[in-house]
């Protein structure tokens, strides 16, 4: 009787002590907001994601019956540049691309939460180095970017690498295709919510998969994305056209279209 208390104290103490530990384990993981905070903006020394290779790039995704088809290789019609005009930038075959110099262009419809699906291409052959080679960008609601740049064996700093929520997290991997290839992000975006005083209820959050690789996780905005800048949130409608970046380079989109979320 006595050696089977003694087995059931010695049970009862290991999960115990087993509990304890893992308590203390996952209070010691950082939270990508901690380990955000380690960084200083496009800090040259955190450290650069693993390349993975992503598979060979494949024709257009077609868009499920409930999206909203936000450019069909056809023409511009669905956007505007900056100040409202007819977006400037060239259309031919079944993708548009920047004409440098003619400004970012953004949809004419406004989006809050949404599953955005687009795909691009950097410019091959590719020309110049850094963040001087094949850079654009992806702006939900035309505040939070999703970097666009030929990554393909081109260094720069990790927070503005393809795939970056820029100046704030690298992605998980290098998931970057050739310049030239057709490559997809698919983001999952969930708005900011504001009180009615403006009061930040909830940041904005975002997973992104390249090419079909997971490279960001459900990460937490810390507000608005910007150059050698984390600004705070300001409140702001519930649903802001979503923008595209002239950053001066011919990068090319095709099939952009989206679901939106409750
Ligand atoms: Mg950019």
């Amino acid at each position: 009787m006595n050696k089977i208390i003694r087995n059931l104290a010695l049970v009862i103490c290991f999960f115990i002590f087993s509990s304890l530990f893992s308590t203390f384990a996952l209070a010691q993981q950082k939270t990508p907001k901690e380990s955000l905070s380690q960084w200083a903006i496009h800090d040259p020394n955190r450290p650069l994601p693993p390349v993975v290779t992503p598979g060979p790039p494949l024709p257009p995704v077609p868009p499920p019956s409930d999206a909203i088809v936000i450019f069909d290789g056809k023409n511009l019609l669905n956007w505007v540049d900056s100040k409202g005009q007819p977006a400037r930038w060239k259309v031919e075959g079944d993708y548009m691309e920047v004409v440098p110099g003619t400004g970012n262009i953004q949809t004419k419809m406004g989006f809050g939460s949404c599953q955005l699906h687009i795909e691009w291409a950097t410019p091959y052959p590719p020309k110049g180095s850094g963040q001087d080679r094949g850079n654009s960008g992806v702006f939900l609601m035309g505040l939070y970017e999703v970097q666009v740049l030929d990554s393909y064996e081109n260094k720069t700093y990790a927070d503005g690498m393809a795939g970056a929520i820029y100046g704030q997290y690298p992605p998980l991997v290098n998931a970057c295709r050739r310049p030239g290839e057709w490559q997809t992000y698919d983001i999952i975006f969930h708005a900011p919510k504001f009180d009615s005083q403006g009061k930040l209820l909830e940041p904005a959050r975002m997973t992104v998969l390249q090419n079909g690789i997971l490279i960001q996780d459900n990460v937490e905005l810390t507000g608005p994305t910007a150059h050698k800048a984390r600004p705070p949130y300001k409140a702001h409608a519930e649903k802001l056209p979503l923008m595209l970046q002239d950053h001066n380079h011919p990068v090319r989109f095709r099939n952009i279209w989206l679901r939106e979320l409750e």
